[in-house]
């Protein structure tokens, strides 16, 4: 048989983390996607990118089939300290320099490199360094307004991290200061030990307009696996973190959503795929879904090391399918509603955004929990591609300012089918050339999109959140369909040395905002994986609180302990 080859690319020797050449190609002898390149001073290396080569060439290119991401650019233009000339080659012109080619979506800040835990597997790793590194509130919000700024595409959502944002008592001014400066959705990303403390301190986190809590998940009722990836077992704070968002939405002080963010390692967690699962639907008043992260590796390992560690997004496909009954027809590329998205901002009234990254990087989808509890795929209620399809012809006719007809979509639907609502549709688009040209494109948009219900799901609690959707097409109810009997099931792949892309590094949509290093006036904008893979250690030593040392592995984890016991009596 002979070798196909999918792409060519540029990667980086491991051992030295210079360029170098790369070949994506199909190895005939397993069926496997390989990544393979050599360094002239170090010899060759070979990662592989996933145990699926048909579903693997299906993701290049499904979502400019579609029309997802044709004629569609997230490209930063202006940011207000600037956008950087290519001088050194990506990786190394971070950033923002003008190589790279997708928005980001997601403002990254790393509130301190502090932490409670120290867990093996982290990549901040603030306690082994020894150093602390947390930006003051003045340079966060320098960091703030910088995303706010850019342009064609601000970013639309903040996410905290660290080290351990919630050790920041400032954070809830933090948080409002974020939502003051317009950003659609601020997250926490938290191992949840202080938000399990005290229900006072969820309560303060969403009164100042926290949205989301990014919640380290990487087990459930396993110490033994708690203990080898965090050191601790966390599961009873996990649980407790779950309870107090919960009890601080019912006092109507927010609307906290809790994604569970397991990151996933071969041999050590990937058996628990389905009780992760299973946690996520029977808490889905609550949880929203699960953003899977399979583990990047980091030190020297030889080959076999490597093939025996190793843990692909097409291993994860596996395992979700094995553990819900083949519940997933099609694990899209996150670039897949793009357009979906900058069009639901539209009619929101908010700046257009859309996430725009590479293929390789995770998906997203939908998995429903049907009224009898069970897993099903939601291409059972929905014509998912010709739901997207359209939703790409609507934002292509918004960006065209195409003014609809829309009479003619309406021919053989019965709209009193769905429901009282949708009955007075059509006398609403009879009228609609008396509305602005944004309700007209709403009315347009939902008469197209009832199309593609299918006959299961008019009875179903997921239809019912889908017609909120449409009917009132904005942010919130898309997130609100996450809430309801539908889990959001997303997966990002973290880069490291052994598979690195540039091609995917330059689409990142990720992207960690520091104060320059070399001015502080400016800020770095700095693409996660490019950060955790060559700039880290650089820029955390230049930005180090002179004299301020963090506490050793073994202090952090033996305060945890305490700390554990005294929140679970
Ligand atoms: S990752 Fe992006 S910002 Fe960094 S050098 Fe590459 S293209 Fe430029
Ligand atoms: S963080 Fe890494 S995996 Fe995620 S979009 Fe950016 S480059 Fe891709």
């Amino acid at each position: 048989m002979t070798e196909e080859i999918i792409r060519r690319t540029t990667s980086l020797c491991p051992e030295c983390l210079q360029p170098i050449a790369a070949e994506v190609y199909v190895d005939p002898e397993t069926n496997w996607v390989m990544m393979r390149k050599q360094c002239k001073d170090h010899g060759e290396f070979k990662d592989k990118l996933s145990v699926d080569a048909e579903e693997y060439k299906w993701q290049q290119h499904y979502t400019d089939e579609v029309n997802s991401t044709i004629n569609i650019s997230t490209k930063p233009e202006y940011t207000s300290t600037g956008i950087k000339k290519i001088k050194n080659g990506c990786p190394y012109d971070c950033g923002i320099c003008e190589n790279h080619k997708s928005a980001p979506c997601i403002c990254l800040i790393d509130v301190t490199n502090r932490c409670n835990l120290a867990c093996p597997i982290c990549f901040a790793n603030a306690s082994a360094k020894g150093y602390v590194v947390e930006p003051s509130f003045e340079d966060i919000v320098k960091i703030m307004e910088h995303f706010r700024s850019m342009k064609p595409q601000p970013a639309a959502l903040l996410q905290f991290a660290g080290g351990e944002p919630s050790l920041r008592e400032d954070l809830p001014d933090i948080i409002r200061k974020g939502k003051e400066l317009g950003f659609v959705e601020t997250m926490i990303s938290t191992n949840g030990i202080r938000m399990a403390k005290s229900l006072d301190l969820c309560r303060e986190y969403a009164e100042a307009g926290l949205d989301a809590v990014y919640l380290q998940f990487d087990a459930t009722n396993h110490p033994e696996v708690w203990k080898k990836v965090r050191g601790v077992n966390l599961w009873p704070i996990k649980q407790k973190v779950v309870e107090n968002c919960r009890t601080v939405n019912k006092e109507g002080k927010g609307h906290l959503t809790v994604m569970l963010v397991p990151v996933m390692a071969r041999g050590v967690n990937d058996h628990l795929v389905g009780e992760i699962m299973d946690y996520a639907k029977e808490n889905n008043d609550i949880v929203g879904g699960i953003v899977f992260q399979p583990v990047s590796l980091c030190g020297r390992i030889n080959y076999e090391e490597l093939m025996e560690l190793r843990y692909t997004t097409s291993d994860l496909k596996i395992d979700i399918n094995k553990a819900t009954n083949n519940s997933i027809t099609n694990f899209y590329p996150l670039a897949l509603t793009a357009k979906l998205t900058k069009l639901l901002a539209w009619f929101d009234h908010v700046h257009a955004w859309a996430a725009v990254s590479h293929h390789d990087c995770g998906f997203a989808t939908i998995v429903v929990v049907n009224d009898k509890g069970e897993y099903e795929p939601i291409e059972n209620y929905f014509d998912v591609e010709g739901f997207i399809r359209w939703s790409n012809k609507v934002w292509d006719m918004v960006c065209n300012k195409e003014t609809p007809k829309p009479t003619s979509l309406l021919k053989g639907v019965n709209l009193e089918d769905y429901g009282s609502v949708a009955a007075t549709i059509g006398k609403f688009i009879d009228d609609m050339s008396d509305l602005g040209y944004r309700q007209m494109m709403k009315a347009y948009y939902f008469a197209g999109a009832v199309k593609y219900v299918k006959p299961a799901a008019l009875a179903s609690k997921t239809f019912r959140s889908f017609s909120r959707l449409v009917f009132a097409p904005n942010l919130a109810s898309a997130g609100n369909f996450f809430t309801t009997k539908n889990m959001l099931i997303s997966a990002m792949h973290f880069q490291d040395a052994y598979n690195f892309d540039l091609e995917r590094v330059s689409r990142c949509l990720v992207h960690y905002g520091v104060v320059d290093p070399d001015d502080p006036n400016k800020v770095m904008e700095i693409p996660f994986c490019a950060m955790n893979t060559v700039h880290r250690e650089r820029i955390e030593k230049a930005l180090a609180i002179p004299g301020e040392k963090t506490e050793s592995p073994g202090e952090i984890s033996k305060k945890a302990e305490v700390l554990i016991q005294s929140i679970e009596k």
